[in-house]
């Protein structure tokens, strides 16, 4: 056919989907453990949304954003991500008045509308979770914990935990005047992309992927060095809380998030296998966003993991390991019209009792859906002809050890069980 998959987004076929759903029902157990609760909020939303709270100078606001005018000249777009559309939705409906502290988490995918290269799609997806209400320290180490914990479960090793704290908006002022200061005679040295961020998205620099520009700003001051007491204090605390829970980390003073709304202890987790896009996840605190978007002071901190980087990061054949393990317990096999009629009828009522059964749907020779059932690995074979319908019985053929027995047609669900 000639139409196509929008480039940069993919189909996930049902020998591809089991990893999915086995990385999906370890992450809804665990975030359920952890007291966090299911939001779902929708795939559009209005652009301003994300220019308000990722930021207006953001490369995702100014050039990723799948936004277009509506009929009604609404200027709308396809979520790039789904913090803000969660705090909109917490504010929407009131949560801030009735939950001290709420905690959400999602899957879904989000889209940007970038060039699709390796690692990077068109649409992609995310697990995430958000904790909103509370500024407790302890508050950072569960979130990381339960990312931690995600990741562990499903299976990941080798990955690590990189952290950091960019402060509170004053200390980022002030970190972003000895930035500049730093660089000015240096800015020759710098990238043209690097020359724009200086400009309008400084802290960016330091995700520049640039040989020379990582030489110059790997020698940059940090921005610890530029925290306020509280901060320093509040980074100090969570440092302290994930030693005790034996969680390691590796301090990254240059991990500072492009993001607007990031303040405080920000991480990402990286995983060697990746190359250049070696995030499988990444979050941290965002104290300011509830009330720049409207909403009273709510300090909140969230994670998000990207499944796609997830799989890719899982050593690689886990996949296919995972592929279709639900095999059918019963193939029922026909011979004649007037027994694939009954088999249907057979067929309806197990399932109804939980029974994973199949028949052919091809008018096969008996033969052929003998081989059929061998395909699909199913346990037991039922075979119904002409003589089994008269006594309405079946003949129940056990497929690993080939023995074979007569059993009456309403007594089958009780046999198989
Ligand atoms: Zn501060
Ligand atoms: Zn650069």
């Amino acid at each position: 056919m000639e139409i196509k998959a929008i480039r940069g987004t993919k189909d996930i076929l049902p020998k591809n989907s089991q990893i999915w759903c086995f990385i999906e029902g370890k992450a809804k157990g665990l975030c359920e453990l952890y007291g966090y609760r299911q939001i779902r909020t929708p795939l559009l939303e209005e652009a301003r949304l994300f220019a308000r709270s990722i930021g207006e100078a953001t490369d995702i606001v100014q050039k990723e954003m799948y936004s277009f005018l509506d009929r009604k000249k609404r200027l709308l777009c396809l979520r790039p991500e789904a913090t803000a559309s969660v705090v909109r939705a917490y504010l929407e409906h009131g949560l801030d008045k009735s939950a001290h502290l709420a905690k959400f988490y999602y899957f879904g995918p989000m889209f940007r509308a970038e060039r699709p290269q390796a690692g990077r799609l068109r649409q992609f997806h995310h697990i995430g979770v958000e904790a909103i209400g509370s500024l407790s320290p302890y508050l950072d180490a569960e979130v990381i914990s339960l990312a931690v914990k995600i990741l562990q479960e499903i299976g990941l090793e080798g990955f690590s935990v990189q952290l950091n704290s960019i402060g509170c908006r004053k200390d980022r002022q002030k970190y972003k005047l000895i930035l500049r200061k730093a660089l000015k005679n240096k800015l020759k040295l710098l990238c043209c992309d690097c020359h724009s961020r200086y400009k309008v998205n400084l802290l960016r620099i330091f995700d520049c992927k640039n040989v020379a520009c990582k030489k110059v700003t790997r020698r940059l001051p940090s921005i610890v060095d530029s925290l306020c007491p509280q901060c320093r204090g509040h980074f100090f605390k969570v440092k302290q809380i994930l030693n005790s829970l034996n969680i390691s980390y590796t301090l990254n003073p240059h991990l500072v998030r492009g993001l607007d709304y990031y303040t405080k202890t920000c991480f990402e987790f990286v995983h060697p296998h990746l190359g250049a896009q070696n995030a499988v996840g990444a979050g941290g605190r965002y104290d300011d966003l509830v009330s720049d978007l409207g909403g009273p002071e709510k300090p909140a901190v969230g994670f998000a993991l990207g499944i796609e980087r997830l799989i890719a990061a899982i050593a690689p054949g886990k996949e296919a390991e995972q592929a279709n393990k639900i095999f059918p317990s019963l193939y029922v096999a026909v011979i004649g019209d007037e027994a694939r009629q009954l088999a249907f009828k057979t067929l309806h009522s197990l399932r109804e009792q939980g029974i994973f059964c199949e028949m052919d749907y091809h008018d096969k020779s008996l033969k052929g859906q003998m081989r059929q059932a061998d395909k699909l690995r199913a346990k037991y074979v039922a075979i119904l002809g002409e003589t089994e319908l008269k006594k309405e019985v079946v003949i129940l053929r056990d497929m690993q050890n080939k023995s074979q027995k007569e059993v009456k047609i309403d007594k089958l669900a009780e046999e198989l069980k």
